[in-house]
């Protein structure tokens, strides 16, 4: 299947060109031809699929078409995203995929200046990527209007519900002309979404290039059970390769539940010689985009973060998502190690699970199809932790940063094979894994600092429009 096989314009087939696309993914296929022809659409799919390139250039064709004038103070077609990074991103998307289309594209974030949107809204745009909180406070000011939007895409909309985007979502529904097309994307189906589809759509083509909470097939997921407090320990052993896991280290992706426990674990990281960048809600624009820079660039290529910064964050070349915490939401798992393994690369995915996180693990493995091999602690951490052992090397000085020492003690007693066997997945059977090996040894200790993982946490989540 080619691009122009399924019915695009010459103008976007150019733009893919530039873009060095060849061949449509699965959602692509599936989705342009039903939304070319004015259809609602449902599409179940992660980000890494493409799914912004089905939604983006087949509406970009219907716009064409229309040949509807720019509406003042209004847009054409309204595109909702849960972050402000989504946001960012697909608003290029849209600039690139619409280059010789001639359309106008804005985006409007949180965290920025309202004035600066209004006045760039005021004489209307065709395409707008917005996220739901600052797109009512225009709407509230009087100063956006909702009216002559054509298309309506509600991207990553379990996330945006996460969010507690869902009054947002329920008013901008009874502001958008009933007649529009609505294109609707999830990576997870819970009851709740589809009420809000029924909500939106009107007998939907339905997509699925992934059944609702599976974990991307190309990623190996392996598992330390680790206690809390000797998690930053385990994490600085790894990082340094002073304790081996499968895959070849190129940017490591890490996730904590609180922005606190980010900027914590980062710190320590510095002070063990090893360079991190957090991202988080609490994080300026400027210094979100710095980090993101960095972590793309492999400038510094371990990035800290809670689940709403990274959400939706579209980096090639992530080899490893470490769950220093387990989300205890499932979904949020198949939504963390879903970074890695993009554009058909393989990816490794590790998670550090404490004793009062099995009950997430246990909801992790019960609701989506995770498949964890058991790693070993590193022989020798226990003594490290404890400060006894065998040592770890001095660690390597950066340029202008003191290295501290490692603090002592604190680490609580040893729990390693506490736990049962792995339960492994009958169709996992036999598979090979990433690297084949077994593994472990080394270590080192430093207490995690007590992040919360009760049931109710969720500190991480933050809305963001
Ligand atoms: P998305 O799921 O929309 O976040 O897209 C994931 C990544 O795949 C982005 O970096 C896109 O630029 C890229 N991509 C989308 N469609 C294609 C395609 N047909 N061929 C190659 N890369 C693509």
């Amino acid at each position: 299947m080619t691009f122009d096989q399924l019915g695009l314009s010459q103008p976007v087939l150019q733009a893919l060109d530039l873009k060095g696309y060849s061949e449509p993914t699965p959602i692509q296929t599936q989705a342009i031809p039903p939304v070319l022809e004015g259809r609602d659409l449902l599409g179940i799919a992660q980000t890494g699929t493409g799914k912004t390139a089905a939604f983006m250039l087949p509406s970009i064709d219907r716009l064409r078409d229309a040949e509807n004038q720019t509406p003042y103070k209004s847009c054409r077609m309204l595109v909702l995203a849960p972050t402000r990074e989504l946001a960012g991103q697909i608003a290029q998307s849209a600039k690139d995929y619409g280059a010789m289309a001639g359309l106008k594209v804005h985006s409007i974030v949180g965290g920025t200046s309202v004035g600066k949107d209004r006045n760039k809204l005021h004489r209307g745009t065709d395409i707008l990527v917005a996220t739901p909180g600052r797109l009512l406070d225009l709407i509230d000011q009087k100063a956006f209007r909702l009216d002559a939007v054509e298309i309506l895409v509600l991207d990553e909309a379990d996330q945006m519900l996460d969010l507690g985007f869902i009054h947002a979502l329920r008013k901008i529904s009874e502001l958008v002309p009933k007649d529009r097309q609505t294109l609707f994307f999830s990576a997870t189906m819970p009851k709740a979404i589809q009420d809000l589809v029924g909500q939106y759509c009107r007998n939907p083509v339905k997509v699925s290039v992934t059944p609702a909470a599976t974990t991307a097939e190309r990623i190996d997921q392996y598992l330390f059970m680790v206690q809390q407090d000797e998690k930053q320990a385990l994490l600085e052993m790894i990082l340094s390769e002073r304790h081996k896991v499968p895959g070849k280290f190129a940017r490591v992706l890490i996730f904590a539940r609180t922005k606190h426990g980010c900027d914590r674990m980062v710190k320590k990281l510095a002070q063990a010689g090893i360079p991190a960048n957090a991202i988080h809600g609490n994080k300026s624009q400027p210094q979100r985009e710095r980090a993101l820079d960095e972590f793309k660039r492999a400038k510094t290529p371990i990035l800290v973060a809670t689940d709403v910064a990274a959400r939706g964050i579209d980096i090639p070349g992530v080899s490893h998502v470490i769950n220093y915490e387990l989300p205890n939401v499932p979904e949020q798992y198949v939504h963390r190690i879903g970074r890695t393994a993009r554009a058909g690369a393989d990816g490794v995915a590790i998670a550090f699970c404490a004793e009062d996180e099995r009950a997430y693990l246990k909801d992790i493995n019960r609701n989506t199809d995770a498949e964890f091999e058991r790693l070993p602690l590193p022989d020798n951490f226990r003594a490290v932790v404890e400060g006894v052992g065998p040592t770890k090397p001095e660690p390597k000085q950066q340029r202008g940063q003191r290295v501290q020492p490692r603090p002592k003690g604190g680490a609580a007693p040893a729990g390693e094979a506490r736990d049962k066997p792995k339960r492994k997945h009958p169709s996992r059977a036999g598979k090979p894994r990433h690297g084949g090996q077994g593994r472990p040894q080394g270590g080192a200790g430093n207490p995690g600092g007590g992040q919360r993982s009760r049931r109710s946490g969720g500190g991480g989540q933050r809305r963001e429009g």
